[in-house]
């Protein structure tokens, strides 16, 4: 058996992550890699698809070659390299800082924490372009597209209430393409003059919800050739956040010596939380608990919504999956907490899974470490704040 970089081989056809979930699983599940690849002289896959196609989606930057058997660990494949960025932090350009630019930071909690219980908050809006988990699906969706296709002068459109259309304005452009984004009613101002700003068109809409929105760009797309990206549906969306987010969290734990007992977090797509929980039930073999914040009935919290809107990972993948049912003026009540006690500004959707996690601590347990997806800042819902600190002390 020998090492090869995965880039030099060539597969005949491509495999969806989805053709090739259960292979990921039991590697995850293994760490180890049982089974070799083999290869022409030209290095054509002769035999192993699905598992180049696992390999390829897990982000790992070798792949085993030979014939019989073989049995390679995770690590020597080089599983970790790509959320490894330089040491240095210099960076040629701004897709190579969000690409390089990883991991995003963890850092605990004083303000949720126990003695026993640790609260680690990944800090997702050290993304660079929307300050926001979002960068992530968009870079992964936008350089796949155009891997295949050329985008040049094309438009990618998506719904987004703001950080994905923000994401996507900022990564368009980086392949020559340009954005158009449908805004739900409730979109963020700052969202729509950021994306504006970016010379990305904005399509300003009454619908409540993003997903709502979906027939509408099925015409457009229809009608004027546009390219959708669809965060929603787009199995790139769940892929970019197994092959970072949450390896990230798993590499991140591993390093510190951390014994993750669990996550928190909020959904949207979905995407986030999906990844997160299938990876880590694989990893940790189902000792592992995932609790996700929704907004409670007739509440808005920016970026989420409630899981019976349409989420397909969740439907698909997502076993025991507890989800908590949040307000936003509980939401924003842990915001001011980990403001006073931490000193840190986390956003609404972050603040409701720190709710969703102090409704949950009979389930996970009085001990370990648990890891809290912040998906943004609260410097961007400074109007909502200022709504709710008002209307508290009216
Ligand atoms: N929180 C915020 C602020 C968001 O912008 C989003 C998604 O747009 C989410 C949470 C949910 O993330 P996901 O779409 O991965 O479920």
């Amino acid at each position: 058996m020998k090492l090869v970089a995965l880039t030099s081989l060539k597969p005949p056809l491509e495999l969806s992550i989805m053709d090739v979930l259960d292979i990921i699983g039991s590697i995850l599940e293994e760490d180890y890699v049982s089974g070799c690849l083999e290869v022409d002289s030209e290095f054509n896959i002769v035999e192993g698809l699905e598992l180049y196609w696992a390999l390829e989606k897990l982000g790992v930057k070798y792949a085993p070659i030979g014939s019989g058997k073989c049995r390679v660990s995770l690590e020597d494949l080089g599983f970790y390299d790509n959320i490894v960025g330089p040491q240095h932090r210099v960076y040629y350009s701004p897709l190579e800082l969000a690409v390089r630019g990883l991991p995003t930071p963890m850092v605990m909690l004083r303000s949720f924490s126990t003695e026993s219980l640790r609260v680690w908050a990944k800090l997702e809006w050290f993304n660079p372009f929307s300050l926001s988990i979002k960068d992530r699906p968009a870079v992964h969706i936008v350089s796949s597209i155009a891997g295949k296709v050329n985008v040049e002068g094309k438009i990618l459109a998506d719904a987004s209430s703001a950080n994905f259309g923000i994401a996507l304005a900022a990564v368009a452009p980086r392949y020559g393409a340009k954005a158009r984004i449908y805004l739900p009613r409730r979109a963020g101002e700052h969202g729509r003059l950021v994306i504006e700003l970016m010379e990305a068109e904005t399509v300003r809409t009454e619908a409540e919800l993003t997903v709502e929105l979906l027939s509408r760009i099925y015409e457009d797309v229809r009608r004027e050739g546009l390219i959708h990206v669809n965060q929603f549906m787009n199995d790139l969306n769940f892929e970019a956040h197994l092959k970072t987010t949450a390896k990230e969290i798993d590499y991140q734990a591993r390093a510190v010596g951390l014994k993750l007992v669990g996550a928190a977090g909020s959904i949207g797509t979905s995407g986030h939380m999906s990844a997160i929980n299938f990876y880590f039930r694989k990893r940790f073999k189902g000792s592992f608990k995932t609790i996700t914040a929704q907004p409670a009935p007739g509440e808005h919290i920016p970026g989420t919504r409630r899981s019976e809107t349409g989420m397909i990972w969740l439907a698909m993948i997502a076993e025991d999956f507890k989800i908590v049912d949040v307000t936003l003026g509980e939401a924003l009540e842990a915001v001011g907490k980990v403001a006073r006690e931490d000193g840190l500004l986390i956003g609404p959707s972050g603040g409701a899974a720190l709710v969703a996690l102090s409704k949950s601590l009979d389930l996970i347990g009085e001990s370990g470490d648990v890891v809290v997806i912040v998906p943004d800042t609260g410097f961007k819902y400074l109007d909502l704040m200022k709504k709710w600190v008002e209307k508290k002390s009216a």
